[in-house]
C-alpha cells in the first residue's frame, strides 16, 4: 500500500483530521511522526537554516524521522483559504525547504491552495492530488466529502473545549480526554499559533500543566472562526498573516471577558517574525482590559523546569490578586 507522510507539525494541529479522512478513503495508508522528542528536534535544528523559527525547525526534524518509512511526504503549500490573509512566508516555502534542504527525501506532494486566485480552489487542489494516484473521479469526490465531514467534526469538538491533540484522539482512536473537567479555581485564555501551543514537548506542555495547577484553559483553537470575526483591533491596517491575525483576534476575545478571564498567556515562538509585532499590539493595543498578562517564548532550549516556574509564580500572583479582590 501507498505511504503517505503527513509530519506531526505546523499545519497538523488544525488540518491532520482532514487529510488523513481524504487519504484513508482514496485507500492510502497515513504514516504520522508521532510527538515531539529531543532526538527529533535536534535533527531537524541540524538540518534547518540556523535562523528559522522553531516551529519550522520542529517540522524539520518530524519530516526528517519520516524520511524512510514513507513514499510521500504530503506538504501543501497553503496560501491563504480566506481570501483576505495568507499564510507566513514560512508556510509557503515549505515543500521547497524539505525538497532542496535535505537530501534523500521522499516525494513531496505540494500542492498551492490560494483562494484569491481560483474558484473551488480548495476542491481543486484536493481533486488534483486524487488525479496524482489516479483514482477514480467519484472516488476523490467521496474522499473529499468525507474529509469535509470529518474536519466539522473536529472543529465541532474544538469549540466544545477540547484541545487538538485530545479532538485527534478522540476521533481516531477513540480515547476519551482525561482531564477536561473544568473545575479549576482559575480560567486562562492561551493565546498563540496552534503548533507552539499543542505541541506537547515545545510549549512543555503548558495546557495540562496549568490544569495541573487548578486552572481551566481556552485556547485560541476553542474560539469559533464568528467569534474570531467580530474582535477589533486598532494596529492602523490589517495585518495579514492568517495565524498572527488570528492572535490578536484571539487576544481582544480573551480580553473583553473580564468577568469570566483571570489570565491570559501568550506563548510566542522564538525566531517568529511576525510574533514579536503581535505580542506588542496584544499589550499596547489597549493592553488586556486589566487581566494579567503573560508572555512566554519557546525555544529549541526552553527547559520544563524554566517555564514551569514562571507559570507557577503567575497562576499565584492572579490568586493573591484574586483574594484580594474578594
Ligand atoms: S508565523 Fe512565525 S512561528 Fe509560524 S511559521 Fe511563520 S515565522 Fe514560524
Amino acid at each position: 500500500m501507498i505511504r503517505v507522510g503527513i509530519p506531526n507539525a505546523l499545519f497538523y494541529y488544525v488540518y491532520f483530521p482532514m487529510w488523513k479522512a481524504f487519504f484513508e478513503e482514496l485507500g492510502l495508508q497515513v504514516v504520522t511522526s508521532g510527538k515531539t522528542t529531543k532526538k527529533l528536534l535536534d535533527g531537524g535544528v541540524r538540518e534547518a537554516l540556523a535562523d528559522a523559527c522553531v516551529p519550522v525547525k520542529v517540522f524539520f526534524g518530524h519530516a526528517l524521522s519520516l524520511k524512510d518509512k514513507v513514499d510521500f511526504l504530503f506538504i501543501p503549500r497553503i496560501v491563504c483559504l480566506n481570501k483576505k490573509t495568507v499564510y507566513c512566508p514560512k508556510f509557503l516555502g515549505l515543500p521547497d525547504m524539505i525538497r532542496f534542504g535535505m537530501e534523500n527525501m521522499p516525494a513531496v506532494i505540494d500542492v498551492r491552495i490560494d483562494t484569491r486566485s481560483k474558484k473551488n480552489a480548495v476542491f481543486r487542489a484536493y481533486y488534483s492530488v486524487g488525479k496524482l494516484f489516479n483514482k477514480k473521479p467519484e472516488l476523490i469526490v467521496k474522499a473529499y466529502l468525507k474529509a469535509k465531514h470529518i474536519q466539522k467534526v473536529y472543529q465541532q469538538y474544538l469549540r466544545k473545549g477540547l484541545q487538538p491533540p485530545e479532538a485527534i484522539e478522540l476521533i481516531f482512536q477513540n480515547k476519551k480526554p482525561r482531564l477536561t473537567s473544568q473545575s479549576g479555581q482559575l480560567n486562562f485564555g492561551i493565546v498563540g499559533y496552534p503548533y507552539v501551543i499543542h505541541d506537547q514537548y515545545i510549549s512543555v506542555d503548558i495546557v495540562n500543566k496549568l490544569r495541573r495547577m487548578g486552572v481551566n484553559v481556552k485556547t485560541s483553537d476553542n474560539l469559533s472562526p464568528l467569534n474570531l470575526k467580530l474582535q477589533r483591533y486598532n494596529t492602523g491596517k490589517r495585518f495579514f498573516w492568517t495565524f498572527s491575525e488570528r492572535t490578536l483576534r484571539a487576544a481582544r476575545y480573551f480580553s473583553n471577558q473580564k468577568k469570566k478571564l483571570d489570565g491570559i498567556i501568550h506563548l510566542t515562538a522564538f525566531g517568529c517574525g511576525p510574533d514579536s509585532i503581535v505580542d506588542k499590539f496584544i499589550q499596547f493595543d489597549n493592553g488586556t482590559n486589566g487581566i494579567p498578562f503573560m508572555s512566554i517564548s519557546i525555544d529549541e532550549h526552553s527547559g520544563e523546569a524554566g517555564i514551569g516556574t514562571r507559570l507557577e509564580a503567575f497562576v499565584d500572583m492572579v490568586k493573591r490578586q484574586k483574594r484580594s479582590e474578594q
